[in-house]
C-alpha cells in the first residue's frame, strides 16, 4: 500500500537530513516511513502510491479552508503573474496587517516574519529590548519553534523524542529560561516571588496545542495576566496554532485576555510562510528602523504569500464558520468517547474550536506532566489503524488534529467507521505492534 512512498524515502534520505525537512515528519516515534504526498484537494490528500486519506493534519493548521480552494488559488496566482519577490515594500503587506490589526484587539502594529519560529524568537528579543531584562518564562510542553531561548522544555517535536531540550543550545542561553507547569498558577506566583524583577515576558499558547490539545483552566491565564502586570513583564500569546483557527480573533478574543504581544502563523499565510508579532504602538516601536531592537528578513512579507493570506482571510471573515467548526469537531470528539468506552479502550478527549485530541488515558490531562502518562503502544495501534483505513492524523500523542471547512459529515462518519473497527480489534487482543 505504501511502497512507493518507501522507496521515495530512502531516496530523499540520500540528500536531504533524515529524509526531512521537520522532524515528526519522518514518523519515527510510530515506527513507519513518511508518506510522499502527491497533491490534497479539500478534505482528502493523495500520496505517490495513489491512496486516497481524509486529511486530519492539515498542513499542521494552515488548511482551515481544505486544501487547494479554489477562490485562494486564484487570488494567489494573480499575485504571482506579477512578479514573487521584490525586497521593496507592497501593497499587499498593508492589506494582510489591516485585517490582523481589525481581527485582535492586542494589536496596533504588527511585523511579518516567514515562520513561528522567527517571529516568537523576535517577540523575545522584542520583550527583552522593551523591558531591559534578560529572563523569560515559558511552560514545560507549549512550542515556540525551534529558536535557542525556546527550545527549553517545548512539546510538539522534542516532547515525542523525549528530548528537554536541543543539542547545540549553550546553557548559558537556556539558563535564561525558566519553564513553569501550564495551568500551575501557584507555580508561577513562587517563580515571580524570586525572578519577578529580571523576567522580561511570559510566553504560552493561551490553548495548548503542541503536547496535544490542553486547555487553559478557569482564571489561569487571567492570573498570569495579574502576575506580569504587577511585576512589569510583558504577557506574550503565542496563537500561532490557535489565531484565526478557534476564532478569526484567537484565543485572547475567547478568554477574553488582553496580551501584550500575539504571535501569529500557520492560517495567517493560508498555506504559504508567512507568520507575524503584533502589539500596541508603543511596545513595536523599539523595532527596527523606529527602535534599537533588530529584526529583518530577506523574504519577509512576501507578496504571493501576503496574497494567500489575505484570500484565506478574507473568506474566513465573510463565512465565518467557526460555530460549524466547533460542532463537528466536539462531535467527533464525543463519539470516539464514546467508542472508546464501549470497547473498553482507556481514552480522554479534548477539544476547542476546530482543534482536537484524542489521548489514551483514562483523565483529560492538564499539562505536560499528565500527558506523559499516556499509553503510546495505543496511539501507535491507532495511528497505524487509521491509516491503513485511509485517514491521515499526526504521527503522535502530542498534536493536535484540525478539521477544515471542507471536512463533511459523510467524512465524519467514515471516520467513525474506522475507529469502530481499530476499537474492536485493540479490544479483542489485535494489536499491528
Ligand atoms: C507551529 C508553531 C510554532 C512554530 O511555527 P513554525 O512556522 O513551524 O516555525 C510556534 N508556536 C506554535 C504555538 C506553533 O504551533
Amino acid at each position: 500500500m505504501f511502497d512507493k512512498s518507501r522507496e521515495l524515502f530512502e531516496e530523499a534520505k540520500k540528500y536531504i537530513a533524515g529524509g526531512v525537512n521537520s522532524p515528526v515528519r519522518a514518523f519515527k516515534n510510530v515506527g513507519r516511513h513518511p508518506l510522499f504526498i502527491k497533491k490534497a484537494k479539500g478534505s482528502k490528500i493523495y500520496d505517490e502510491d495513489g491512496n486516497e486519506f481524509i486529511d486530519y493534519v492539515n498542513s499542521w493548521g494552515p488548511a482551515i479552508l481544505g486544501h487547494a480552494d479554489d477562490e485562494v488559488i486564484n487570488k494567489t496566482k494573480d499575485a504571482l503573474d506579477n512578479g514573487f519577490s521584490f525586497g521593496a515594500p507592497t501593497i499587499l503587506e498593508t492589506e494582510l496587517a489591516k485585517r490582523i490589526v481589525r481581527a485582535f484587539d492586542s494589536i496596533e502594529i504588527v511585523r511579518f516574519v516567514n515562520s513561528g519560529t522567527e517571529a516568537a524568537m523576535s517577540a523575545i528579543r522584542l520583550a527583552r529590548g522593551f523591558t531591559s531584562r534578560d529572563n523569560i518564562l515559558k511552560f514545560n510542553g507549549c512550542y515556540h519553534g525551534h529558536s535557542d531561548s525556546l527550545l527549553v522544555g517545548a512539546g510538539s517535536g522534542s516532547s515525542t523524542f523525549g528530548i528537554p531540550s536541543s543539542k547545540g543550545v549553550p546553557v548559558d542561553f537556556a539558563k535564561h529560561t525558566i519553564l513553569a507547569e501550564f495551568n500551575d498558577l501557584d507555580g508561577v506566583e513562587e517563580i515571580f516571588k524570586k525572578h519577578g524583577d529580571t523576567i522580561a515576558a511570559v510566553i504560552i499558547e493561551p490553548v495548548a496545542g503542541n503536547m496535544g490539545v490542553i486547555k487553559p483552566k478557569d482564571g489561569f491565564l487571567k492570573g498570569l495576566r495579574s502576575i506580569c502586570d504587577k511585576h512589569g513583564s510583558l504577557l506574550i500569546f503565542d496563537e500561532v496554532m490557535t489565531g484565526f483557527r478557534l476564532t478569526y480573533g484567537g484565543a485572547q478574543h475567547i478568554y477574553n485576555i488582553t496580551p501584550d504581544i500575539t504571535v501569529l502563523g500557520k492560517v495567517v499565510g493560508g498555506g504559504f510562510p508567512v507568520a507575524c508579532f503584533g502589539a500596541k504602538r508603543e511596545i513595536m516601536k523599539y523595532l527596527a528602523p523606529e527602535g534599537d531592537v533588530y529584526q529583518a528578513g530577506t523574504l519577509s512579507g512576501n507578496p504571493v504569500a501576503m496574497a494567500c493570506g489575505i484570500a484565506t482571510l478574507d473568506i474566513l471573515k465573510r463565512k465565518n464558520p467557526y460555530k460549524d467548526l466547533e460542532k463537528n469537531t466536539s462531535k467527533i470528539v464525543s463519539r470516539i468517547m464514546g467508542l472508546a468506552n464501549q470497547y473498553g479502550i482507556p481514552a480522554s478527549g479534548e477539544s476547542i474550536g476546530s482543534m482536537f485530541s484524542v489521548f489514551f488515558m483514562e483523565n483529560k490531562p492538564s499539562n505536560y506532566r499528565d500527558v506523559q502518562k499516556s499509553n503510546l503502544r495505543l496511539f501507535t495501534n491507532y495511528f497505524i489503524g487509521l491509516l491503513e483505513r485511509g485517514i491521515y492524523i499526526p504521527p503522535s500523542q502530542f498534536e493536535s488534529n484540525f478539521i477544515t471547512i471542507k471536512h463533511s459529515l459523510e467524512d465524519i462518519e467514515n471516520t467513525l467507521v474506522a475507529v469502530e473497527d481499530i476499537f474492536k480489534e485493540i479490544a479483542s487482543g489485535k494489536f499491528y505492534v
